[in-house]
């Protein structure tokens, strides 16, 4: 089997079980606010002690871009977009979807797969989005 590394451990989780995989959101413990990705120290507060917060892994296209010369390790055509989160968050991701698929405001779920290889080949496995079936 291929070597894979899972990237961004702290906020993908991957059940071992079979589960289906979630991404971890970071509440400020002083003031409430949500960060995705996580920080150190919250933004609007300075404190540093944060909740951990599962989230939904639902979502709606609110732009994206199709790279169709896009950066080594990447196959073309690719798409990223920013997905804004029901938990009032918004991310940038890779879209596993044919450009033609694609449009503003559609629903995005959670998948995971390889965003791209590493120096040494390796597949490196993180959060994408997918059309919602
Ligand atoms: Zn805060």
């Amino acid at each position: 089997m291929e070597e894979q590394v899972i990237y961004h451990p702290d906020f993908l989780v991957i059940p071992e079980g079979g589960e289906k995989p979630y991404l971890v959101a970071y509440r400020c413990e002083k003031c409430g606010l949500l960060y995705f990705p996580k920080v150190n120290i919250c933004l609007n507060c300075f404190a540093e002690d944060f909740a951990k917060q599962p989230l939904s892994g639902k979502g709606k296209v609110y732009s994206y871009t199709i790279q169709y010369t896009p950066q080594p390790g990447l196959k073309a055509p690719s798409t990223v977009g920013y997905i804004d989160l029901p938990e009032d968050l918004r991310v940038l991701a890779q879209i596993v979807a044919e450009p033609e698929q694609m449009k503003i405001g559609m629903d995005v779920e959670l998948t995971v797969g390889e965003i791209r290889k590493d120096a040494d080949g390796k597949s490196m496995i993180s959060y994408k989005f997918k059309p919602v079936e």
